[in-house]
């Protein structure tokens, strides 16, 4: 059933990471979120809320549609 909505919706993607201040930071500004996301690729993923699926390299794309 959540997989049904995530088919009519799209999936509702949330950023995760070890770090918490890279999950601070790309609340604030895309330009900041690069740069850590960059420097640290292995902490910092996105996961779906509603299936849990795990988004280990989002692309630029797909961090526009988080934020
Ligand atoms: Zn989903």
């Amino acid at each position: 059933m959540k997989k049904f909505f995530c088919k009519l919706f799209g999936h509702t993607w949330v950023h995760r990471s070890d770090n918490p201040k890279i999950a601070w930071h790309t609340s604030k500004k895309m330009s900041e979120l690069e740069m850590n996301t960059s420097a640290s690729d292995s902490s910092f993923w996105l996961e779906c809320q509603r299936c849990s699926l795990r988004n280990d390299h989002p692309t630029r794309k797909d961090l526009r549609d988080v934020i």
